[in-house]
């Protein structure tokens, strides 16, 4: 049998990348040769941060990782792993709500790409209440999120302003 490399994509808008997104990236690379973290750029959903920027903030949280690769993608999830040549679609689930979306989801990708397979990992403890929505929240209210987010995204943070945080004025592009 001719082993094939084991690929596994890990799509989201990372908005901006967390200590909860940083562990499922962590704990997927000892499952798969490789990880390759997809930054959805241009998401009918408003962002605070430009998709540059959201690549840039993975691509620096992600650098001492080995196996693990950072790429913009815009589309569909399986089509993004067709096109890296991955068989799996990994995600993070932290509560029941996300199941539910996710389950949709699976199931929605199932019926486009059968040859893919939905990969879930659950969340560790510690980052069962952590989202990146919350991150934007207590830094607009000007708590210090120094414990939810890698040092890129907190440096990154510390040039924006409190109670600015929620606006987009101070990101570039159209998201
Ligand atoms: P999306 O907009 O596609 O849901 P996100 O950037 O919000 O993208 O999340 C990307 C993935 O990471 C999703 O599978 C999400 O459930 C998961 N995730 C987000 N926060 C955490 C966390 N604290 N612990 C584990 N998984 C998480």
């Amino acid at each position: 049998m001719t082993a094939q490399k084991r690929i596994g994509i890990y799509p989201g808008s990372f908005d901006p990348p967390t200590n909860g997104h940083l562990d499922i990236v962590q704990r997927a690379t000892g499952l798969f040769d490789e990880v390759i973290v997809g930054v959805g750029v241009n998401l009918a959903k408003k962002t605070m941060f430009s998709g540059d920027e959201r690549v840039a903030l993975m691509r620096e949280a992600v650098s001492a990782l080995g196996n693990v690769r950072v790429e913009p993608f815009d589309g569909l999830q399986v089509d993004f792993a067709r096109k890296h040549a991955a068989r799996f679609i990994i995600r993070g689930i932290r509560a029941l709500s996300d199941f539910e979306f996710e389950f949709e989801m699976a199931n929605m990708n199932r019926t486009l790409a059968p040859e893919i397979e939905m990969v879930f990992l659950m969340t560790s403890p510690e980052y069962l209440f952590l989202s990146a929505s919350r991150v934007k929240e207590l830094h607009a209210f000007g708590a210090d999120v120094s414990k939810y987010v890698p040092a890129p995204v907190q440096k990154r943070l510390g040039k924006i302003p409190p109670r600015r945080g929620q606006r987009t004025g101070a990101m570039e592009g159209n998201e």
